[in-house]
């Protein structure tokens, strides 16, 4: 399929190919909307077997902030980069600074910040060609690590997702199967803990089961029998499709809700699926929104306190949510999709848009 095809299938505004044959960039960025505002979201830097494929994760990236972005009701529109290459051989200071100086260009229409393949040390280099930059160090006026404060708001989905399914938000006693106990997977196991939940928990990696079991008391299950524990909650935060043909017949859960992104393989299917199973799914885009929050932050003068008050919100964001898929007897997945629809909806009625300056006053 060709490029303009591409956009008008997933409804894109801009796409910007940058190329700097002296630098080695090969960069993409795609502007989904920008109704509510910039496109912020990650650059992910990764070695792409064919631009083909850059093309088609950008697009499908990008569309995917302006969802998230929009159901967290920030006045941000969607957009993503990414660097056509390898990290660990082809990421050279000239390389992010050139792609700072694209991103500088687009005069705040896109706004970056860290993905796969990048990091914080990584927005300092492009920090030096583009204000456009999040996720940049504390001592910088950044907000650091992300990760607590989307685990926070994944807690807020938990809990708005138990008090619709149990009739109480009250996590103590509850049984919580957490898949991936990297950075967020960590941190939610802490605060489910805290709520007095009893946390399975699995990962990969050894090392990060022993500190979750030695500092948390986390149960830990080997990585194949995750889906399959008896559990109140299961919290994938770690792969995407997760969710899929092959792992739905072995649940034994009651609620899905975690951080990682595309839970579902394919949102129609398996968001139907899981409801006709009586398994209530807390879309992830709506649940895992506090990274976005947290960037978002950023751009009002990053505020820990303001981020986490905000992260809060995902709890009636998801509340409401639940009510649009009962009320329209539809799946949470295609409700959380027309929330976020709507509310694009409305404000493109609204003309002429004020994005740029609502940032900056911190609306
Ligand atoms: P991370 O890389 O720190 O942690 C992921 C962990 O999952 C790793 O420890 C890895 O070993 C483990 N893992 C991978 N495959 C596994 C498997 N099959 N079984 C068990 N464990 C497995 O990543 P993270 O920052 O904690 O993010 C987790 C998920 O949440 C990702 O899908 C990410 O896209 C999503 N997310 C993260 C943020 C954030 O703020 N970090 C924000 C929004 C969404």
């Amino acid at each position: 399929m060709e490029v303009f095809e591409l956009m008008a299938s997933m409804g894109h505004e801009r796409v910007y190919f940058c190329s700097s044959p002296e630098t080695g960039l090969e960069a993409i960025i795609a502007v989904h909307s920008s109704v509510l505002g910039p496109g912020l979201g990650g650059v992910r830097m990764w070695p792409y077997a064919s631009r083909e494929e850059a093309l088609v994760d950008v697009l499908r990236l990008s569309r995917g902030m302006t969802y998230k972005a929009a159901a967290a009701g920030l006045n941000l529109g969607g957009g993503k980069a990414v660097l056509i290459g390898d990290p660990k051989r082809h990421k050279s200071e000239e390389l992010l600074r050139c792609f700072g100086r694209y991103v500088e260009s687009l005069g705040g229409l896109y706004i970056t910040a860290e993905d796969v393949g990048t990091d914080m040390d990584d927005m300092e280099q492009i920090r030096h060609e583009t204000r456009w930059v999040t996720g940049v160090s504390p001592e910088n006026g950044g907000g650091g690590d992300p990760s607590p404060v989307t685990a926070f708001g994944v807690l807020q989905a938990i809990e708005a997702a138990v008090e619709w399914r149990f009739g109480s938000d009250s996590l103590a006693g509850r049984s919580v199967a957490v898949q991936g106990l990297g950075s967020v997977g960590f941190h939610l196991a802490s605060y489910l803990r805290d709520a007095g939940a009893h946390v399975f928990g699995t990962d990969l990696d050894a090392e990060a089961c022993e500190i979750a079991q030695r500092e948390l008391g986390v149960e830990i299950v080997p990585p194949a029998e995750i889906l399959a524990v008896e559990c109140d909650i299961l919290a994938p935060c770690a792969l995407g499709a997760v969710i899929n043909d092959e792992t739905l017949p072995v649940l034994r859960c009651q609620v899905v809700a975690g951080a990682a992104n595309n839970q579902l393989a394919d949102d129609e299917i398996h968001g139907q699926a899981l409801q006709d199973r009586g398994i209530l799914y807390a879309p992830d885009f709506v649940g895992n929104a506090g990274g976005l929050i947290n960037v978002y932050n950023e751009l009002v003068g990053y505020n820990r306190e303001r981020a986490l008050r905000m992260a809060r919100g995902i709890r009636r964001n998801m509340t409401r949510v639940f009510e649009i898929a009962r009320a329209e007897s539809i799946s949470t997945i295609a409700a959380a999709h027309r929330v976020a629809e709507q509310r694009i909806a409305r404000v493109r009625s609204l003309r002429p848009q004020h994005w740029v300056r609502s940032i900056r006053n911190g609306r």
